[in-house]
């Protein structure tokens, strides 16, 4: 008997493609790096490498994913929490800027700095106090938040790295990630001016010199049918702002993760079941929020279209169940009520044995997900050529 078909579909080409596009019209000054906790895929990596001025890891598993494409790739190593056996590491390693989080882990690696006897440089990243940072499903600062640190604290940090003992330990810049998947371009210049103007008063009132300010990452990818964050207008936008004339010797940092890889992965997973119960529809597929937990973090339906088969007849004697113009929900195999990929969708033609494929599936999806809950086999891995001689058999 055949597997039923539960699979993550990766179209590296148009991947290819679309990090090309944004990095064709990067102005000058400005950097693009890969947040990988995005989706850390290997093949991703690799097809991501030759455009991106680096990749940004918050752990030594992801470093170890960049150093498994690239020795030499610039890394940016950020999170909260950084162990001294990490920070160690990323030493070692040779990693081109360390984010911050707090005054502990500057003195930490001030003291694991001066053991080694290796230089490097830091960004402080900064959790803002304005109400004026746009508002997403994710927000990360302007409110009480473990990331980064208040802006009243950058003055002691700084007199912790002045301090004669720290030889080793070069403050750069500033970091700062406020929030994720912002659709508007307008309010992430707005945002990013914003920055540039606190960046300037810190300049001004601590006599420091900025050479790197990292705006983060934060671009939003539409889950419904509202558009997606749109980077050419961005920069255009970007291009008009005058940051760049106020940048002087400095460089830009984005640092996006979801935006550059959420459109080029699919989740296929076949329909196994249908239910009606009480007076609603269920289709329960070989998959669910186990692969791909988005939807169910979030609490919001995914995208998804209908491949229909039609090896059903071949198989089976009794009558295939099925649904003509009505509304389903669309389910896991998991034991939860959790695993809901969508709520209430309203389909033409659902049978069972179709298959539905989740589009936007590239980002926060598998990463994120609790694979091993309930033990069902993980799905099979599919990159475009191979994909396509699998969905010509059927
Ligand atoms: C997660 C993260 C990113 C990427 O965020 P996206 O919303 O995927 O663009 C960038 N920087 C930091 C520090 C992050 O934690």
């Amino acid at each position: 008997m055949d597997e039923p078909v539960c699979a993550y579909l990766h179209d590296l080409p148009a991947l290819q493609s679309h990090i090309k596009a944004m990095v064709d019209i990067l102005p000058k000054k400005t950097c693009l790096f890969y947040a990988i906790k995005a989706n850390p895929d290997p093949k991703i990596l690799k097809t991501l490498l030759p455009y991106v001025d680096g990749f940004e890891v918050a752990s030594l598993g992801e470093l170890q994913r960049v150093r498994y494409v690239s020795e030499e790739i610039p890394v940016l190593f950020g999170g909260p929490g950084k162990k001294e056996y990490e920070l160690e590491q990323a030493l070692k390693k040779g990693v081109s800027y360390i984010h911050v989080e707090s005054l502990l882990e500057l003195r930490k690696l001030i003291g694991v700095a001066a053991q080694l006897d290796i230089d490097t440089n830091i960004l402080l990243r900064v959790n803002l106090h304005e109400r004026t940072l746009p508002v997403t499903n994710v927000t990360m600062a302007g409110k009480p938040s473990p990331f980064g640190m208040d802006e009243w604290i950058i003055e002691e940090a700084l007199t912790i790295l002045q301090d004669v003992e720290n030889t080793h330990v070069h403050f750069r810049g500033f970091h700062f990630h406020s929030l994720s998947n912002n659709k508007h371009p307008d309010r992430h210049m707005e945002m990013i001016l914003l920055y540039m103007e606190k960046v300037e008063e810190w300049k001004r009132t601590f006599n420091v010199e900025v050479s790197v300010i990292n705006v983060g990452g934060g671009l939003g990818v539409s889950y419904d049918d509202k558009p997606s964050f749109d980077w050419e207008r961005f920069i255009t936008l970007f291009k008009k702002s005058g940051v760049l004339d106020r940048l002087g010797e400095a460089e830009l940092f984005f640092e996006p993760g979801r935006y550059i890889v959420a459109d080029f992965v699919y989740y296929a997973a076949e329909m196994i079941d249908l239910k009606s119960s009480m007076d609603q529809h269920f289709a329960i597929l070989r998959g669910g929020t186990h692969h791909h937990r988005l939807p169910a973090s979030w609490g919001q339906d995914h995208p998804f279209s209908i491949v229909s088969t039609d090896d059903w007849e071949w198989t089976y004697d009794f009558k295939r169940p099925g649904i003509h113009d009505d509304f389903i929900s669309i389910v896991g195999e998991l034991c939860s009520p959790k695993d809901r990929l969508h709520s209430r969708a309203k389909v033409e033609t659902l049978r069972v044995g179709d298959i539905v494929v989740f589009e936007k599936s590239g980002a926060y999806s598998w990463t994120i997900s609790h694979h091993d809950f309930l033990g069902h086999p993980h799905p099979v891995f599919l990159y475009k050529d191979e994909w396509k001689t699998k969905k010509e058999e059927g």
